[in-house]
């Protein structure tokens, strides 16, 4: 192999490896409803929308102030937050 070609090759093996450090770290990021998809989706971080919020969305995942959203992988959605996806969640 010439050693051009090893060179790009690592450079490829090293960013594959950083891929899961890199979401890892934005796993713990906050959505804000400036984010472009948040906005596109009419997220706000305090429903407006009586007896609706992230809290009894089907989509969210946990029960703490912050939550994780199947629409926002990586992202934390505010319990309180809402968005035009909203889905009761189902009584367990
Ligand atoms: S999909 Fe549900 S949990 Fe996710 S942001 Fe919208 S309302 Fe909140």
């Amino acid at each position: 192999m010439k050693r051009r070609g090893f060179v790009n090759l690592s450079g490829v093996a090293i960013g594959l490896a950083l891929i899961p450090v890199c979401n890892l770290a934005a796993a713990d990021e906050t959505l804000t409803s400036d984010d472009p998809q948040a906005k596109a989706l009419g997220y706000v971080t305090k429903s407006e929308v009586a007896g609706s919020n992230c809290d009894n969305c089907a989509l969210s995942k946990g029960d703490a102030k912050a939550l994780a959203c199947n629409i926002f992988p990586g992202k934390q959605v505010s319990a309180s937050g809402w968005c035009k996806v909203w889905s009761k969640k189902s009584a367990a």
